[in-house]
């Protein structure tokens, strides 16, 4: 018997092709949280669609990338430098990542995108076609998940493609989203913004048919970090951190450096705390890991300044020969570095002013079984609604509650820290990215059941 198929499609292929000769391809494979759920579901026969991340304009290139990528089960689609800017960079992260992040962009950039709206929207929808042609098939059950926060109807109604994008969604089977309100929010916007009906089980066309919406928060591979913390290499890094650090309680942040992360509230918030906690100068040092993203957009150079200011002011102000307060880093750590840094951590802190979920939080939270640090955590993080029992929550823009939080956390006694860290620990390993997978998959099955029974 053949195994059912399990289409993925998403932008980009978990491969990266590099092209070494006319008809010769060099593919990187990247196993993240995605990769690894996926491949647990093992009755599939799972193929990814996507696009491989370089432009391949002729016959052979696209041919032997082709044949390649099959070994690997992976189907490109070819997509050329200005449909990718227009699409990808324009309409996706200049267009939606910020609308779908409440994040306000200056009036004038606004503006901007205001005339160039159409032809980067007319972009996006031809992506979406070379998407959907690799594969046709009207009996095809459809699901479709989102892993950004979707805001509120009043929000999504200045985009001017709302109805049209809110249609296309919802020709799938199953819709679904990281966090209730985020669902909630959805069928929102397909009430008010198209004058559907909203039911408890999804948003019903004017024909009747259903489109099931609900929350499928994604978790981690709690495991291979678990596991990863038994490695000699990570041991070696951690005794490294402890040696360099040992004096001092160690703080952490690890983010792309992205406006939705809200670092430089973070970094004033740490400021505040040392400001009112003379005794605790030399006695803390926040790491921060800001990985480097987008970074030929000016918005994004410019946040990257503004930190640096930010942190080169506190550590001139708080800094002594021998020690700074912030040690700040502009790139990204390999696994087992970032490993031993949550290993060793005592509080986590994650400001994000958005954020769909926060893997960086499930994941601190997995590799502190020994030393069961504490979790500062916005409550504008998808985590937030999974994690906030175990969690300190706060709000990132009030820097007052964070600098006292921060205090809170770093002298919270060890048995409200054990109390706290036992149910993290337990949402994380039992909420796993396996379990999303597993959970989404069999309910879009159950979807197609339910709609054979109700016609
Ligand atoms: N990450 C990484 N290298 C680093 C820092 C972070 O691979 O140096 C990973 C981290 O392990 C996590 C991901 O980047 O899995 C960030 O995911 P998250 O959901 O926190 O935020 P996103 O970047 O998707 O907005």
């Amino acid at each position: 018997v053949s195994k059912q198929r399990l289409l993925v499609v998403a932008n980009r292929l978990p491969v990266s092709a590099i092209r070494l000769g006319e008809d010769s391809w060099q593919l990187d494979i990247s196993i993240g949280g995605l990769v690894s759920a996926l491949l647990g579901i093992k009755q599939y026969e799972t193929i990814w669609i996507g696009w491989a991340g370089v432009s391949v304009h002729d016959d052979i290139g696209q041919r032997t990338l082709t044949t390649a990528l099959a070994d690997k089960r992976c189907i490109p689609v070819f997509l050329d430098e200005e449909i990718v800017q227009q699409y990808y960079n324009g309409y996706c992260n200049n267009i939606l990542w910020p609308l779908f992040h409440y994040l306000g962009s200056p009036q004038e950039d606004r503006l901007a995108t205001t005339r160039t709206f159409q032809s980067q929207f007319d972009a996006y929808k031809e992506a979406n076609k070379m998407f959907a042609n690799v594969e046709r098939n009207k009996k095809m059950k459809v699901g479709w998940f989102l892993h950004t926060p979707f805001p509120s109807s009043e929000i999504h109604r200045t985009l001017p493609s709302r109805s049209e994008l809110l249609k296309s969604v919802l020709t799938a089977d199953l819709v679904g989203f990281h966090t209730y309100d985020y669902a909630r929010h959805f069928v929102s916007a397909c009430t008010r913004i198209l004058g559907l009906e909203g039911t408890p089980e999804g948003v019903e066309d004017e024909q009747g048919k259903l489109t099931r919406v609900a929350a499928f928060p994604i978790g981690i591979d709690s495991n291979r970090f678990i596991q990863a913390l038994e490695l000699p290499q990570v041991q070696d890094h951690m005794k490294e951190l402890v040696a360099r650090f040992g004096g001092r309680k160690l703080m952490l942040g690890v983010d792309r450096l992205d406006m939705i992360k809200g670092i430089p509230q973070k970094i004033l918030a740490f400021e505040k705390f040392l400001e009112e906690n003379p005794k605790w100068r030399d006695k803390v040092v926040l790491v921060q890991i800001a990985v480097p993203t987008r970074t030929d957009v000016p918005e994004y150079q410019k946040l990257t300044s503004q930190v640096h200011e930010i942190v080169g002011r506190i550590n001139g102000k708080y800094g002594t020969f021998t020690a700074v307060p912030i040690h700040h880093l502009d790139r990204s750590l390999d696994f087992h570095e970032l490993c031993a840094l949550y290993a060793v951590t005592d509080v986590a802190l994650v400001t994000s002013l958005r954020d769909g979920m926060n893997l960086v939080s499930y994941e601190f939270v997995a590799c502190q079984a020994s030393k069961k640090g504490v979790l500062i955590l916005s409550e504008f993080a998808g985590a937030a609604q999974s994690l906030g029992s175990g969690a300190i929550l706060v709000n990132p823009w009030n820097v007052t509650e964070v600098a006292s939080s921060i205090g809170k956390a770093l002298d919270m006694p060890a048995e409200e820290r054990e109390k706290r860290h036992h149910q993290n620990f337990t949402h994380v390993t039992t909420h796993t990215s396996k379990e999303w997978a597993a959970t989404f998959i069999s309910e879009l099955n159950d979807t197609i059941v339910e709609a054979h029974l109700r016609t």
